[in-house]
């Protein structure tokens, strides 16, 4: 199956534009020390990286590429307190013990990372006016209600608005109901990962971007790991090289499915047109299977997270259907003008959570953010920072996992291709009947 880290497409423009300056990071040049070596420029690694650096721990990050080049740069930019699954499948699956912990460690999530942005003056277009999502069907709306009756009996600001709140919030009729969950927001992704990753350079991180980490071998208590012109020494590694992880750990390639993930941009729309759209600054997504967030950029764009091919090489995004959902939810905008478009790799698992594996003693991987990584990375990259200073288990909210290779992964593009073909008709028939905001529906 391809390797994401062969990838070139460019990081976007849109951020790009907007984004601090990376730090100095030279490639790595000849053998080092250090107690903790991370391979993985991305919130995994960078995480972990400003949080071992802020415990007083030498940590030098090895990036294959440039530092956010992979997920992290591409993102679409939602600050979400969730998982790729809700809170009941969280715990069904872990049980009410761990479950409980992850449900509140994600609860938390965007809190965390809006502290993260304040205490060291991350400048990355952080918007904390929540995060709104409508229902699509009807038993989408009792599916939204349940979610939002759960997080309320926990004290979260989560909310459902009517048809009235909808419409203002959303600047269209289209939907009749949402949920807006005041806790999450939304950034720019590229320059939230720089901004952690000049934190960690100040607290006295040694990044190395073009220093892809080729082997990585026991040696005496510790590892050794060796790029193309160098080698680090290390007591500890933690390994967040996320979908474009390659062969560097034996089997971790094996353990989730690489698919991509299609963004596009439309030029900046006039002041009017900006004013009428998404008013209160929250994204929305709604509650498809596949692809549906749009938001309004602090320079006017609009911005939507859409569908496309999730396996081949090459293939864009599937711009007519892009612009029928804009034209449809905002009619306003007429024909949109497309500025910009780019693609990404999540790492799907096949449980669709992320793990954290002991891979031989001291040395660690997290894998499988399965799209939700912003907030979830950012964590698990305390996570292991604290994991690592012998933090009781009882403090830690995801559990150690064995890592198992997806059997079936040789056929995933043809499974998931048609799973995802079934989930394109179900959400096209399904959406004919959508509640509606005025009328019968
Ligand atoms: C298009 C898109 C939209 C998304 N939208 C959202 C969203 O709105 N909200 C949200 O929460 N999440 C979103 N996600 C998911 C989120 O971006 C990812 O979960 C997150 O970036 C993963 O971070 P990471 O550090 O684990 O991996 P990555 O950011 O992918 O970083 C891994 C890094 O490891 C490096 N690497 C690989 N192999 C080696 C090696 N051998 N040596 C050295 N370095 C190596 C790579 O070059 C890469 O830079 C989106 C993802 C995509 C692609």
């Amino acid at each position: 199956m391809f390797c994401p880290l062969d990838d070139p497409s460019p990081l976007p423009e849109t951020y790009l534009r907007n984004a601090p300056p990376p730090p100095l990071a030279p490639p790595l040049a000849g053998e080092v020390k250090a107690d903790i070596a991370i391979v993985g420029g991305g919130y995994t690694g960078l995480s972990a990286a400003l949080h071992m650096a802020e415990q007083g721990r030498s940590v030098v990050l090895l990036e294959a590429r440039t530092i956010s080049s992979g997920g992290s740069g591409r993102a679409f930019g939602q600050v979400v307190p969730y998982a790729k699954h809700d809170h009941a499948h969280i715990l069904a699956h872990f049980g009410p013990e761990a479950g409980n912990r992850i449900v509140d460690a994600l609860g938390a999530g965007p809190d965390f990372v809006w502290s993260l942005i304040e205490r060291h003056g991350i400048d990355c277009d952080a918007s904390r006016q929540g995060l709104l999502f409508a229902a699509h069907t009807r038993s989408a709306q009792a599916g939204l209600e349940a979610r939002a009756a759960f997080w309320q009996k926990r004290g979260a600001p989560v909310e459902m608005l009517d048809a009235a709140a909808t419409r203002r919030a959303i600047g269209s009729d289209y939907y009749a109901v949402a949920l807006l969950d005041h806790r999450g927001g939304h950034l720019n992704p590229l320059a939230y990962a720089r901004g952690l990753a000049i934190a960690a350079a100040r607290h006295g991180v040694a990044l190395h971007e073009n220093s892809r980490a080729v082997s990585l071998a026991p040696e005496g208590d510790g590892w050794r790991i060796r790029t193309e012109r160098g080698s680090v020494l290390a007591r500890a590694v933690v390994v967040g090289t996320g979908a474009y992880s390659d062969d560097l750990v034996p089997r971790l390639r094996s353990s989730f499915v690489p698919m991509r993930a299609h963004q596009l941009v439309t030029r900046p729309l006039s002041d009017n047109l900006r004013k009428s759209v998404l008013p209160a600054g929250q994204p929305i997504t709604d509650t498809r299977r596949l692809y549906s967030g749009m938001r309004l950029l602090s320079d006017g764009r609009v911005h939507m997270s859409v569908d496309g091919p999730a396996f081949s090489r090459t293939g864009s995004v599937f711009m007519a259907k892009a612009t029928a959902r804009l034209r449809a939810v905002f009619p306003q905008l007429g024909e949109p003008e497309w500025d910009e478009t780019w693609t990404g790799w999540v790492d799907i698992t096949a449980d669709q959570y992320p793990h954290i594996h002991e891979i031989g003693p001291g040395a660690w991987a997290i894998i499988g953010l399965s799209g939700r990584g912003i907030a979830f990375a950012t964590l698990l990259g305390r996570e292991i920072a604290l994991r690592l200073a012998g933090r009781p288990e009882s403090e830690l909210f995801l559990p150690v996992t064995a890592l198992k290779p997806i059997t079936v992964r040789p056929f995933a593009a043809p499974l998931v291709g048609a799973l995802m073909t079934s989930y394109r008709v179900w959400d096209r028939l399904e959406l004919r009947s959508r509640p509606r905001a005025t009328g019968s529906g």
